[in-house]
């Protein structure tokens, strides 16, 4: 009998798995062919000061219209992305994009706002990297202290020794690292002090429990204090109500982002955000 069950039980896992994989398969498929057609494109999200209430940069965002598959979000296309190498192009694609749109808005308002950017691991590991981000900024004309790369601590579960040499290069050209998601990967504090970064973003899933977990409200008290000890900025992703915002003014955050600022926007609907004299 247990026999049996147990085969049921198979039976239903191997079902999903496979439906899982075709689905990945067709991902896939159709992604190899997106970048040709012009399938991708940026959104940009603000983050604001906190202090001040003023724009002070965007992150960028990538968006994906398959006329096939409708729209896909990145959370189910880039690990695909990223499995199949694929990423190493559309990540160029998308650091080059942003750049090239933040230079524009910086010709055009004479502000030079921050371009935040996320980098994926299979990027970071390639011998060309730094010179893909240096070609980048010169073809572009971005000044080096407008880009941020956003890096997650699974970064660090490559080599590491690599990771931080080339991290190091970066910034030595004026170039802001940010570690995103902090607190949900691996987080080893040891490691923080051994990181060449500017930023920590503090996930969006502490944020979201502020208002019923004490243990998020310290968690969020700490890292802003520690991130300040160490030198860095402490952004707060996932905004969404005025309270999260208080209690991030009262616990030092330097800067925030999420829906109750503005959801992200396509680069026409920049231009309309940057209107908005003070966000609070
Ligand atoms: P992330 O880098 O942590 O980006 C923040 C995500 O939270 C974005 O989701 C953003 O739209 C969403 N978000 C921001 N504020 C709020 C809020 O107030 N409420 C809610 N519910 N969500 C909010 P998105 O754009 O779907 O991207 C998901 C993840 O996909 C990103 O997380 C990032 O890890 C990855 N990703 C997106 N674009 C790129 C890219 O160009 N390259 C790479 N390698 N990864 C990317
Ligand atoms: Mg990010
Ligand atoms: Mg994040
Ligand atoms: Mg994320």
């Amino acid at each position: 009998r247990a026999k049996e069950e147990g085969k049921g039980r198979y039976a239903v896992y191997d079902k999903s798995m496979h439906k899982a994989f075709n689905e990945r398969m067709n991902i896939e498929k159709h992604l190899r062919s997106a970048m040709k057609n012009n399938e991708f494109e940026l959104h940009y999200q603000p983050q604001v000061d906190i202090r001040t209430g003023l724009i002070s940069g965007f992150e960028a965002l990538i968006r994906w219209n398959s006329p096939v598959l409708g729209f896909v979000s990145p959370l189910d296309f880039i690990k695909v992305a990223e499995d199949s190498r694929l990423i190493i192009y559309i990540g160029e694609w998308v650091l080059r994009e942003a750049c090239r749109f933040t230079k524009d808005v910086h010709d055009r308002v004479g502000i030079p706002y921050k371009i935040s950017v996320n980098i994926s691991v299979i990027q970071m590991l390639q011998d060309d990297f730094i010179d893909v981000v240096l070609n980048t900024l010169q073809e572009t004309g971005l000044q080096p202290e407008c880009l941020e790369l956003e890096i997650t601590e699974s970064i660090f579960m490559e080599s590491f020794e690599s990771m931080v040499t080339k991290l190091e290069y970066l910034k030595s050209c004026g170039i802001l690292i940010a570690l995103d998601d902090f607190g949900t990967g691996y987080s080893s504090l040891s490691y923080l002090q051994q990181l060449p970064i500017s930023t920590l973003k503090i996930d969006k899933a502490f944020i979201d429990s502020l208002s019923d977990s004490t243990y998020s409200q310290s968690f969020v008290q700490i890292i802003v204090q520690l991130g300040h000890k160490m030198g860095l900025e402490v952004v707060a992703e996932g905004i969404e109500e005025e309270a999260q915002l208080a209690f991030l003014k009262d616990s030092g955050c330097d800067k925030v982002q999420g829906y109750l600022i503005s959801r992200p926007v396509p680069g026409r609907g920049v231009g309309k955000l940057l209107e908005v004299e003070r966000y609070f």
